[in-house]
């Protein structure tokens, strides 16, 4: 069985590890490949790795940076079908789904391709008489990523191009689930013409990710994940005096006004919930049909529900894969359970879905229920599946209220067609990426990405500007080239402008 390495200062290695996970491959449930789990050593030996390669790569031109991106872009149009069946043979996902993640993470590669413009500083002349301001902003040095197994090469790439094309050095440590696109994206680094040590990979679980948070010469982490993680690393890397951007989990509703196309609406609420077996932070969990909507929405989603093609990834036919293992398998079948137990309708049941040819495959089917209320655990918990829950709000207020009073807020979107009603919606609700009639309203790469209150712990974004801000620290310089001799007494008050 294969076994995934590490990549260390530009070269696969097994490092000081002796400890391994599975890979599965989750249309089938067998585990294909093992990865390594790494020990505190392999992230030391990666971070000297990264802190020898910063010495140059932070001092790299403008140029180099943009034209090893440009190089990485074309790199990952040419791999696109080769990466989109890989991370779909670990992660599920059906290949199209696949292939969006990529083009989506390569957005990010795009953006990062204009970093000179992205970095020009500002520049104050004569601020006060014969002095001029500038500023600009310079690398942190080694920075790390820690990703989520559902994205495994979209998230990472809202880390790695923004930090090394800003001339930060970087290592990833990705899910252990889906492992082995990272591997290749440290190939096509290196085949751009990065140089070694600037990408790291260090696969591996808590182990690694702890030490990561604990060692002394990572910069900034940048973490993607669950809240209790996030919130974890959040707190523990900032008690070592890192720079830390922790994006957490979400539990995303749509409110349905009485006023919207219901087939429009029904078709997007089940794409954005189902796809890629509900198992994306922008996921829609929770439709929220207000007054007059509700039962013929319910009815329109019943019937889309039903016809979700479920089946292997790599089936051209299939529009959702199964989950990625087999613990996120029962987690989804015990949500669907309590839900019924604690009183919510099961109008679609997803439970018990076999796949001819794929009897041990982490498959489950679509779920709908109604009439979910906030008391009940499959409305309190973020289940991370394809379980599209359907709550009652007499009117708009009753909705957004419903909204704010959740503890996360990643995603929401209104489907209306009164534009009064949106206006209001994207002005009042807590949350911190909006869609008007878009299910999935994930930003493009020049914008950043982040949610609020518990789907965000700190206060960093990421990709975009923000990122460009978070891994980079500005300074300004204040100057003055005397031309004819001035005074030459130091004043020793405050200096203010004359
Ligand atoms: P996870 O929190 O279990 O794992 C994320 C990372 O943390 C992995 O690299 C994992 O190895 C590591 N990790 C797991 N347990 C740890 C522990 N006890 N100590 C230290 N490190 C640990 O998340 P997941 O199951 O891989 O991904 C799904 C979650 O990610 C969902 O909650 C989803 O909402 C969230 N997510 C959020 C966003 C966002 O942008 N807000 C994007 C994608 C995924």
């Amino acid at each position: 069985m294969t076994t995934i390495e590490h990549w260390i200062g530009g070269a696969f290695t097994r490092g000081a590890s002796t400890r391994t996970g599975s890979v599965f491959n989750p249309a089938t449930g067998e585990a294909q490949k093992q990865v390594l789990l790494a020990e505190e050593s392999d992230v030391d030996a990666a971070v000297s790795a990264a802190a020898k390669a910063f010495e140059t790569w932070g001092d790299s031109s403008l140029s180099q940076r943009s034209k090893v991106m440009f190089r990485l872009r074309e790199l990952l149009v040419e791999h696109e079908d080769e990466m989109a069946k890989l991370i779909s043979s670990e992660h599920g996902k059906v290949v199209e789904d696949a292939r969006g993640e990529i083009i989506r993470g390569r957005e990010v590669v795009e953006y990062a391709c204009g970093i000179a413009d992205v970095l020009k500083g500002s520049y104050s002349d004569q601020v006060s008489r014969g002095v001029d301001v500038f500023n600009f902003r310079q690398p942190l040095g080694v920075c790390a990523g820690i990703t989520p197994f559902n994205f495994p090469i979209m998230v990472p790439m809202w880390m790695h191009p923004i930090a090394i094309a800003t001339g930060n050095t970087f290592i990833l440590k990705p899910s252990e689930r889906d492992p082995s696109v990272s591997n290749l994206i440290a190939e096509l680094y290196a085949e751009a013409g990065l140089p070694d040590g600037v990408f790291n990979v260090v696969h591996g679980d808590k182990t690694a990710v702890d030490a990561i948070l604990d060692h002394p010469d990572i910069a900034a982490v940048s973490f993607v994940g669950s809240t209790p993680i996030a919130k974890y690393v959040h707190e523990k890397a900032s008690a070592t005096g890192k720079r830390v951007q922790a994006l957490g989990g979400a539990k995303n509703h749509a409110i349905v006004l009485p006023d919207a196309d219901l087939e429009f609406a029904a078709n997007h609420l089940t794409a954005a919930a189902f796809g890629s077996a509900g198992q994306r932070c922008m996921a829609i969990s929770v439709g929220v049909a207000v007054g007059d909507a509700g039962d013929a929405l319910v009815e329109v989603l019943k019937r889309k529900a039903e016809e979700v093609k479920v089946g292997p990834g790599d089936d051209p036919a299939s529009e959702m894969g199964p989950v990625v293992t087999a613990a996120a398998k029962d987690r989804v079948t015990g949500a669907v359970a309590k839900g019924e137990a604690q009183g919510a309708q099961v109008i679609v049941d997803g439970r018990d879905l076999t796949v001819p040819g794929h009897e041990g495959g982490f498959f489950v089917g679509p779920s709908l229920l109604d009439h979910v209320t906030v008391d009940m655990d499959a409305y309190q918990e973020e289940i991370f599946g394809p379980v599209l829950s359907v709550a009652r709000a007499a009117d708009i207020d009753e909705a957004i209220a419903l909204i704010n009073a959740n503890p996360y807020g990643n995603g929401t979107a209104i489907f209306t067609s009164s534009g009064a009603a949106a206006r209001r919606f994207q002005r009042e609700v807590k949350v911190g990426m909006i869609g008007v009639n878009v299910p999935i309203p994930v930003p493009m790469s020049y914008y950043s990405f982040g949610g609020w209150k518990d789907s965000l712990i700190g206060d960093s974004p990421i990709h975009g500007p923000e990122g460009v801000r978070f891994y980079t620290r500005a300074k300004t310089v204040t100057t003055r080239w005397p031309e004819v001799k001035q005074s030459v007494d130091a004043a020793f008050h405050f200096p203010t402008s004359s």
